[in-house]
């Protein structure tokens, strides 16, 4: 393996390395604009010159292989006065936007500006003008002025979606990004270009202008869109009073993980998130009576649910009691509903899949099938009818119909998606209590006697099992919006109302309590889930991988 000297520091790399990973390697960050991890090499923008001895020029360190014995200097004089002629040349036609622009305070011509710039200008001339807010698709705007021509998005539309939408037109100063002829930028992963957009070129028409980046705190979490779990920070604005029916969460970004999502997610879980602030959050306990709702306390809803259970198990058996649990829940949500169902109350009549296998967009990309977050982690938990030799959400509702079913517990679905909306309704209409679990209305939750509100997935700790088997950690972002509570709070309470106690205060102790329980989790726990998540028992690091969820 080459060996080489960084700033004074020897480092020793993989055969093939360039400088700008090898510099990384040891903690030393080259400015970079056109160079991206996951994207092919061009070495275009010239902002990573550094000096390497006895090589005549400068040279480029994200396009230069090491070689044994190689002595580089990133920071010295010459560099240095080199990165400011880089950025005078970016600036010649620059506009100064960055007052009015979208990517202030996160943009890499800003801060390289500041740490490598402050020269004045020598320019007198007018700048070239070009196109300003211009949409080239559904979710993107370009502001031409503002491109550096780094053919950073180009790159991702030619090697990562492969839909070649984008391309660099005309010559000299006139040289401009813009998508071919006839065609937008409206592929399945478009966001990811405004994410990898070094400046303000292309911004992201959901975003811009709602709030200063620097107002945003991020908190780590997972995509709930579907069953690969791509990693991302949640964008929230904590500056802002929250008033009802705002909006909290302000942005989804992608975070990398080198074994799920690298440094990408899809469009369709980027800007699936408004139902967490949607109008039809269910914000407090109710109950309808004579087909109104009416607020309860949760104290009041526990205790009243409680007692129906109750006299329903006492009068028609734990066999006249259907549950239909959900993997859009967290692992800890399920595990305390199985401990609060099948220890507490003794049901057996659990299932999790049918209506929750709704169908959706996959890719060999990122994007699968199933449009849930946790249907590994229900499966590995033991939550189908199979599992349980329990009937399923089928045979729940035929046996509802036919008054054999006296309660039903319903988790997050909207039962129309799985079934007719009339069998629907005819088969909730005779169950004698239905309860409906979930963080927004739907036709099901109207059919219920009672809603309870749970915390969406930006509003609690816990954990969802990717389809690789891996496990990953979400993270409480905001607040519960009005009385929501984490779906295993919901259990824990129920249960302890009912005469048995779970000792869980924290969703740590819930998936603490699963891993000592449930095969498949044995030896993990929550402390060891780290950030890029661990995988299953008897699942492999490579599983992912060779199920196409990433490009080789
Ligand atoms: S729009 Fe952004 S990413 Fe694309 S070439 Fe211009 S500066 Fe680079
Ligand atoms: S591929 Fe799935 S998990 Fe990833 S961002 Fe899209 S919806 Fe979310």
């Amino acid at each position: 393996m080459p060996k080489i000297t960084i700033d004074s520091t020897e480092i020793e790399v993989e055969k093939g390395t360039t400088v700008i990973q090898a510099a990384e390697q040891i903690g030393i960050d080259i400015p970079r604009y056109c160079y991206h991890p996951g994207l092919s090499i061009v070495g275009v923008c010239r902002i990573c010159l550094v000096e390497i001895e006895r090589m005549p020029k400068l040279q480029v360190a994200c396009y230069t292989p090491v070689a044994d014995g190689m002595v580089v200097h990133t920071n010295n004089e010459k560099v240095q006065q080199a990165r400011r002629a880089v950025l005078e040349f970016l600036l010649i036609n620059h506009p100064l936007d960055c007052p009015v622009c979208d990517q202030a305070g996160e943009c890499w011509l800003q801060n390289f500006y500041m740490q490598h710039g402050l020269y004045d200008s020598k320019m007198v001339e007018d700048k070239v003008k070009k196109q300003k807010a211009l949409p080239i698709g559904p979710n993107v705007m370009l502001d031409s002025e503002r491109c550096i021509l780094c053919t950073r998005c180009v790159r991702f539309c030619d090697e990562i979606t492969e839909t070649h939408e984008l391309g660099i037109f005309n010559r000299g100063d006139h040289t401009e990004l813009l998508p071919y002829p006839g065609q937008e930028l409206d592929n399945k992963y478009s966001g990811n270009t405004i994410d990898i957009c070094p400046v303000g070129a292309l911004t992201d028409k959901d975003f811009r202008f709602r709030t200063r980046v620097w107002y945003l705190t991020e908190t780590p979490s997972v995509c709930p869109g579907c069953s690969t779990g791509c990693n991302i920070n949640v964008h929230h604005n904590d500056h802002r009073p929250y008033k009802a029916g705002g909006i909290r969460v302000s942005r989804l970004k992608p975070r990398y993980n080198p074994d799920v999502n690298q440094w990408w997610m899809c469009d369709e879980g980027r800007y699936g998130f408004t139902q967490v602030d949607a109008d039809s959050r269910i914000v407090a306990p109710q109950k309808k009576t004579r087909g109104d709702w009416q607020l309860l306390s949760w104290q009041d809803a526990i205790d009243e649910i409680a007692t129906k259970i109750k006299g329903i198990l006492n009068k028609h058996g734990a066999d006249a009691f259907g549950v239909i649990l959900s993997p859009q829940m967290t692992n800890e949500g399920l595990f305390a509903a199985k401990r609060f169902f099948q220890e507490t109350l003794e049901v057996e009549n659990i299932d999790f899949e049918v209506v929750a296998r709704e169908k959706g967009y996959a890719d060999d990309f990122l994007m699968k099938t199933d449009k849930n977050p946790n249907s590994e982690g229900a499966k590995k938990i033991g939550l189908s009818a199979v599992d349980n030799s329990g009937l399923e959400v089928a045979q729940m509702l035929a046996d509802a119909k036919d008054n054999r079913l006296k309660a039903l517990y319903i988790c997050h679905h909207n039962l129309e998606k799985g079934f007719k909306k009339e069998e629907v309704k005819e088969a909730l209409s005779k169950v004698d209590l239905v309860i409906f679990q979930g963080t927004n209305q739907n036709s099901t939750s109207n059919l219920a006697n009672y809603c309870l509100p749970s915390a969406s997935f930006v509003e609690k700790d816990g954990t969802f099992t990717n389809f690789a088997g891996r496990v990953q950690e979400i993270h409480k972002a905001v607040e519960p919006l009005g009385e929501s509570k984490p779906d295993w709070t919901i259990f824990r309470n129920l249960s302890k109302r009912l005469g048995k106690s779970m000792p869980y205060f924290e969703a740590g102790d819930v998936f603490n309590a699963l891993a000592e329980e449930v095969d498949a989790f044995k030896g993990l726990s929550y402390e060891k889930i780290g950030e890029h998540g661990v995988l299953l028992n008897g699942h492999r690091a490579s599983t992912e991988k060779e199920m196409g969820a990433l490009v080789a």
